[in-house]
């Protein structure tokens, strides 16, 4: 294992905490777990660092090109310890260092511009943008880089600096990213703490922050909602989804189906826009469970560095017990397990790629969110029927319909209730698209030129215009 840069976080005090391996189950490392009262020190040097980071948009840019070439050069030591301590496959660690480098490019070369307001008054009204001050974010443990670069790209590109907690589940990978960064870029623009809670409340709710961006669980996003209320800081709020995928009856199940398996199986399901639930028509029913079961009984399951895995063990324990007890209970309300069902027979997190037929639409599986590689199939015989089950949950990140009728397809994902719909596909994101979960799966706007302004205020001059 590569050894963990120094990174810029204050020093600890000694105090450290375990990180276990999911693929064994066994401690592997250890994290600084930094104390709430250090906060107090890093934001100040937070702020202190913005007021020359956010003079000189050009110097900034050439700053995060400069992040990016170096984080992309750490990629063979990043790509094993993210897999190391989150459990995913080698390949999938490396793209989210590519996606994490791809992100500081397309943020690092946009312009916010400034807008002359002309209303035929005899004035001159000029909005321009400015940066917020030390931003706060804090992440989840599913795609730890990927989702961390998600906040700092963009906050650092309007030119805030950032202070970042990773999951206590993660926090390695992070950490060392970090210091690859604050390489390049002057010091305490971006800081990373490690920590346990209350480190991450204390951060949300802390008075010098101006903005927090937080991405995980509704009971977590609305406890950081409560904290920022305390200094009135804008609140970013990337929450939980519940995805529905909508076959249509022209679908082409096999055409489609490995295409389907993966928006729901990646990661170990353990992704926000996961496909999570599967509404098939009642004429295709048992040809789409089939589809789906027969990828599950041949997908290679195995620790993420051993060549061939294709699916790796959940992140953690607490994950692994939560899908265990949401697939129980399907059972327990009637549904069959078609593969899958059970934990694997091995040490570590691992789970049975799971599929699941006649699941009671009202059993948890179908409600909330598993996070894990547990897919329910229903069945239905209108259109409309499927289109409101879709729309029965309080979640609202995406949504997908299947057909061969493009157009008909794109008609019904228009009836869709979320942030983003897809046709024949799911989960797929381009840097330049805005992201926003409705209902309780989000709050605010990330990606794109949305994400950056989202990290910025308007300042308006107004003034006469000469005579
Ligand atoms: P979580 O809410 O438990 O934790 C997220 C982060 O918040 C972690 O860093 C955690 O340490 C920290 N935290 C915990 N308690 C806190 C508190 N009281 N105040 C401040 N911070 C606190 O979520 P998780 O289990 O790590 O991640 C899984 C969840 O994340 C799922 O619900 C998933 O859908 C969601 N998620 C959403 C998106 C999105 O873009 N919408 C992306 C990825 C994951």
């Amino acid at each position: 294992m590569p050894a963990i840069p120094p990174g810029r976080a204050p020093a600890t005090r000694g105090e450290r905490f375990t990180v276990l391996d999911p693929a064994t189950g066994e401690a592997f490392d250890e994290a600084p777990d930094q104390r709430p009262d250090e906060l107090d020190a890093v934001v100040e040097r937070a702020r202190e660092a913005w007021i020359g980071w956010r003079a000189d948009p050009p110097a900034r840019s050439k700053a995060l090109l400069a992040a990016a070439d170096a984080v992309e050069a750490a990629g063979s030591d990043l790509a094993p310890l993210l897999t190391r301590e989150q459990g995913k496959p080698l390949a999938e660690s490396y793209a989210e260092i590519a996606r994490a480098a791809a992100r500081l490019r397309y943020f690092a070369a946009l312009d916010p511009g400034t807008e002359k307001i002309t209303d035929g008054r005899p004035v001159r009204t000029e909005v321009r943008w400015r940066s917020l001050g030390p931003v706060a974010a804090i992440v989840p443990w599913n795609f730890p880089l990927q989702l961390a670069s998600a906040k700092f790209a963009p906050a650092l590109a309007a030119g805030n600096t950032m202070v970042l907690k990773p999951s206590p589940f993660t926090p390695l990978a992070t950490r060392m990213l970090g210091s690859v960064i604050s390489a390049a870029l002057p010091e305490n623009v971006l800081t990373i703490v490690t920590g346990r809670e209350p480190l991450g409340a204390r951060l949300a709710s802390h008075s010098g922050i101006r903005h927090v961006t937080f991405t995980g669980s509704i009971p977590t996003g609305r406890a950081v909602a409560e904290g920022a209320a305390a200094s009135l800081a804008r609140v970013t709020l990337e929450l939980g989804g519940n995805d529905a995928a909508i076959l249509l009856d022209d679908v082409d199940v096999e055409g489609v189906a490995e295409r389907l398996f993966w928006a729901a199986f990646r990661n170990c399901g353990q992704v926000c826009m996961a496909v999570k639930r599967v509404y098939a028509p009642a004429r295709l029913y048992s040809q789409v469970v089939e589809a789906l079961a027969e990828r599950a009984r041949t997908v290679v399951v195995g620790a993420g560095l051993e060549p061939g895995s294709q699916l790796g063990p959940l992140s953690n324990a607490p994950q692994l017990a939560r899908v265990e007890d949401c697939t129980a209970q399907a059972l327990a309300d009637g549904a069959r397990a078609v593969v899958g069902g059970h934990r694997l027979e091995r040490p570590g997190y691992f789970y049975a790629p799971t599929v699941l037929a006649d699941v009671p639409s009202a059993s948890r599986v179908v409600t909330q969110e598993q996070f894990g590689p547990v897919l329910p199939v229903l069945p239905y015989e209108s259109l409309d029927e499927a289109v409101t089950a879709a729309n029965s949950t309080g979640f609202g990140l995406g949504g997908s319909v299947w057909g061969t009728d493009l157009d008909r397809a794109e008609a019904v994902a228009d009836r869709l209730e979320c942030g983003t719909a897809w046709i024949n596909h799911h989960a797929e994101l381009s840097l330049a698209q805005p992201f926003a979960g409705i209902k309780e799966s989000g709050v605010g706007v990330a990606g794109g030129p949305w994400g950056l302004y989202g990290n910025l205020r308007p300042f308006v001059v107004h003034r006469p215009e000469e005579a």
